[in-house]
């Protein structure tokens, strides 16, 4: 029976701090000065009104979010996004959306559910293998649009935008940063709404971020169900109905653990870079073995995808991982391949140990 942590490279729900979940531990049966676990207090009381209050205050601090924006917290995933996006975010003109794998495909076909939507630009021709570049861009947006959507990381596909999608002036840009939210720096300035589930990078599943600028939810249509109505969340502090208590009191820590622990998102983001690019290195010194799906201007910093010369090798590649500790390498069942998901929890030397072994597994089976 596997009784120690093991290195998991899982895509989400992810790897949480060490540190987060022995405090969740420590805390879990009786909460000090309350009596009772995180999961048994009331959402009403003081203490869950000083854990949403100082999550709302780290996060607003870690991503200096400015004031004409609100953070609030949502439930339904990052997929309820998809469609509280197209019912909120309203104007004239139909939103662009720029494809960059399988959930910007999803998004579009709720926002086509909601009114419609148009693929501006998408990369599935060739594989969803890049991010277009600011002159596509540029060419393929229009500032008569109700607004642009992108999603940041592309968490199957492991392609990422390296810096904020430039758009034209006055056209609202929307975000899906789902999988790389929290993982480094980011103008919130330039998004009218920046959402994330919390379960890669922010905290356990069952609670999802939304950044909302002030103006969007000024010209929310009247007509909406409460719960897909960003104001109601505004509103209440996100505190209309029964909020996943214990997914926010572990975002919190999380939160408290990137600013005290980690120092902040410059900090890491150097740490991402660094870990990133002790797989990308292996990948790039044995192109004839490990074939990398992103473009190299495209990759991710989260999620590193890659393929082997046959899916026998793949599959041994992941028994072989597993039985040394290292799991959940497996790619989307959609696209196969291997996925190696280093979120910010995952530590440099799990990430090592992945690395030493990608050589090591080549050094026997490459012909
Ligand atoms: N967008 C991205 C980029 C994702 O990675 C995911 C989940 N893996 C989703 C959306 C869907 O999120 P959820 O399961 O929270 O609805």
């Amino acid at each position: 029976m596997q009784r120690e942590r093991v290195f998991n490279f899982g895509a989400g729900p992810g790897t949480l701090p060490l540190a987060v979940l022995q405090q969740a531990q420590r805390e879990l049966v009786a909460l000090p000065g309350v009596g009772a676990s995180p999961l048994e207090v009331s959402h009403r009381g003081t203490w869950f009104r000083d854990v949403i209050d100082r999550a709302e205050e780290d996060l607003r601090a870690l991503l200096d979010v400015p004031p004409s924006h609100h953070v609030v917290f949502c439930q339904g995933g990052a997929t309820m996004q998809f469609s509280m996006v197209a019912l909120n975010v309203v104007a004239e003109g139909t939103p662009d959306f720029v494809v960059t794998g399988s959930w910007g495909t999803k998004a579009v076909a709720e926002a086509e559910r909601l009114g419609g939507a148009h693929v501006a630009w998408t990369g599935e021709g060739d594989g969803f293998r890049r991010v277009p570049s600011s002159k596509e861009l540029a060419e393929a947006l229009s500032a008569d649009a109700s607004y642009a959507h992108v999603t940041t990381n592309e968490t199957i596909q492991g392609v990422a935008f390296a810096h904020t999608p430039v758009v034209p002036d006055g056209l609202r840009l929307v975000a899906d940063a789902s999988s790389d939210f929290l993982s480094r720096p980011v103008d919130v300035s330039r998004y009218a709404v920046l959402y994330a589930g919390a379960q890669k990078n922010a905290g356990p599943a069952g609670v999802t971020i939304a950044i909302v600028a002030d103006d969007v939810v000024k010209d929310v249509p009247d007509d909406l169900p409460t719960m897909l109505d960003y104001r109601t969340y505004v509103e209440h502090g996100s505190l209309y109905n029964t909020p996943p208590v214990f997914a926010i009191y572990v975002v919190g820590l999380v939160a408290r653990w990137l600013r005290d622990d980690v120092g902040g998102l410059d900090a890491m983001l150097e740490r991402n870079r660094a870990k990133a690019s002790l797989l990308y290195d292996v990948l790039d010194g044995a192109p004839a073995f490990f074939r990398g799906h992103a473009e190299p201007g495209s990759r991710s910093l989260m999620n590193v995808t890659f393929r082997l010369p046959s899916d026998e090798l793949e599959e041994r590649f992941v028994d072989e991982a597993a039985a040394g500790g290292m799991t959940e390498l497996k790619g989307h069942r959609s696209v196969g391949g291997i996925r190696a998901s280093i979120y910010n929890a995952m530590p440099v030397e799990g990430v090592r140990a992945l690395a030493a072994f990608m050589r090591e597994f080549r050094d026997r089976y490459a012909d």
